[in-house]
């Protein structure tokens, strides 16, 4: 496929802009040496030319797309409609309160539907990842032990199976991060939790369900074990798809947490847009969040910051847009949804996992959350068949691939993701694909390195894309 600076010729365009009417004021010195290279195409060869690249991937308009710990759902499209509504693609942050009331409005219903769905009490929308919002929590612990006069606290304990954010943005806020190692379970242990928490403590980092699909049954241990040596509990909620409705985080002891809104709540996660890690939490941290507060006022809303506010983690109020998508997806779910939203991504990784045990080997044999790990670490051995393969030859099948060599802390891993908008019949086709895939592989091994041979490009070399990635034409 041709790239658009191939397409087109001189002079050729689509854009009816008037000539302009403004005085020509910028000295030669503003002025750029040479015209910038723009394409110069046809509006039929711009439309077919987007429209052929929409072709070349695999989103989840396309088909299955089970990417673990990534939450590719389908979003309504009403919450799509709602963002592009003028009132709110067109409001600038800095018009007068008294202006955006409406705007203001969304922010503090979205706050509080967020703190009424975690247990928490205060929240900031501005971060605008999950690990951003990691960073800004892990701001908000340090700022409480520097308030208390409690500078000792240099240290944020992280099991081994965290995402890979957690140990970053720990020592991006400043903190030693110590990793406490996994039980057989896949879950916190115990007796190294104990070992780990001291006076040096300041939190500990957790996800539950943890990364690899399972709920943490000793999760009030856990943060009381904390707690108890004057740390603080920071739950990392860009997953909320399992629990959201039914358990909240707040309620088993955490202080601060981030969603991410990009992956449970509807905004389309991996697409390159922006997204949204709004930080939630109790009471005592609040003085300390970022940004403009949105406080009810008379009969309105006005904007003010926090006390002891940690400064500014984004410009004005995050990416606005969306958090209109959140609150319409938490508005359109409401009570009886989102649970319900819950209980079908849960039950649909459980039916995918007991499908699919009698052929292929589970990490953990258990009672699954919104996903679950299997390893590939036999096939391996046994005729060098990876995770990697399995996972390419899938794409032949109009499949994207599950989540792969992730959690660390298991081999050869292939992390399945279905999540509640798949209905059955779709999880039965890619049941029966990924047995057909696990069969072939074990009739012609060797040919498993050759797939995929249907997709745009074969196999890529990762590495250098990732280590020398070419961004740019010419
Ligand atoms: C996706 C994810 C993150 C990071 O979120 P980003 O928005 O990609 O920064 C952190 N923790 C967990 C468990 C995640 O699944």
């Amino acid at each position: 496929m041709k790239l658009i600076f191939e397409m087109g010729a001189p002079g050729r365009g689509c854009d009816l802009l008037p000539d302009c009417q403004a005085p020509d004021v910028s000295g030669k010195a503003t002025r750029r040496a040479a015209r910038p290279r723009l394409p110069e195409v046809s509006e039929t060869e711009l439309s077919r030319h987007y429209t052929e690249l929409a072709k070349q991937v695999h989103g989840v308009n396309d088909g299955f797309y089970p990417l673990g710990s990534c939450t590719m759902k389908y979003n309504p499209k009403i919450d799509e409609q709602a963002a592009a509504l003028p009132g709110f693609s067109q409001i600038h942050p800095l018009q007068d309160a008294a202006d955006a009331q409406g705007c203001l409005e969304v922010i503090h219903k979205t706050e509080n539907a967020l703190c009424a769905i975690t247990g928490m009490d205060a929240c900031t929308l501005q971060p605008a990842a999950g690990a951003h919002g990691e960073f800004t929590g892990l701001l908000l612990i340090k700022a409480y032990h520097v308030s208390r006069g409690d500078e000792k606290r240099r240290k944020i304990i992280v099991p081994d199976s965290a995402h890979g954010t957690n140990p970053a943005s720990g020592a991006m806020a400043g903190f030693d991060v110590i990793n406490i190692v996994s039980d057989e379970n896949g879950c916190v242990d115990l007796a190294a939790l104990r070992a780990a928490v001291g006076e040096d403590t300041a939190g500990l980092m957790l996800t539950n369900p943890n990364t690899v699909g399972l709920f943490d049954p000793n999760i009030a241990e856990i943060t009381r074990i904390v707690h108890e040596a004057g740390g603080l509990c920071y739950y990392d909620g860009a997953n909320l798809n399992a629990i959201m409705g039914i358990a909240r985080p707040g309620d088993m002891g955490f202080d601060v947490m981030h969603l991410n809104l990009h992956k449970t709540f509807s905004t389309p996660h991996g697409g390159g847009g922006p997204g949204s890690g709004p930080v939630a939490c109790k009471h005592f941290l609040a003085d300390f969040l970022p940004g403009m507060r949105v406080v009810e006022s008379g009969d309105g809303y006005e904007a003010m910051r926090a006390k002891q506010s940690i400064g500014d983690m984004h410009g004005f109020y995050g990416n606005f847009l969306v958090v209109v998508r959140a609150l319409c997806y938490i508005m359109s779910l409401g009570r009886e949804g989102i649970p319900e939203a819950a209980t079908g991504a849960v039950l649909n990784a459980n039916y995918m996992m007991h499908e699919l045990k009698p052929y292929y080997h589970m990490a953990y044999d258990r009672t699954c959350m919104h996903e679950f790990v299997m390893t590939l670490e036999h096939e391996k051995h046994e005729r060098n068949v990876s995770a990697l393969d399995i996972a390419k030859a899938l794409l032949d099948h109009g499949i994207h691939p599950p989540t792969m060599y992730f959690p660390l802390i298991v081999h050869e891993a292939l992390m399945i993701e279905p999540t509640e908008t798949e209905s059955r019949e779709t999880i039965d086709e890619a049941v029966r694909i990924f047995i057909e895939v696990l069969k072939q592989s074990e009739k012609t091994p060797e040919q498993m390195h050759a797939y995929p041979q249907q997709t745009p490009v074969r196999r890529l070399d990762e590495v250098t894309a990732a280590r020398k990635p070419v961004v740019r034409y010419d």
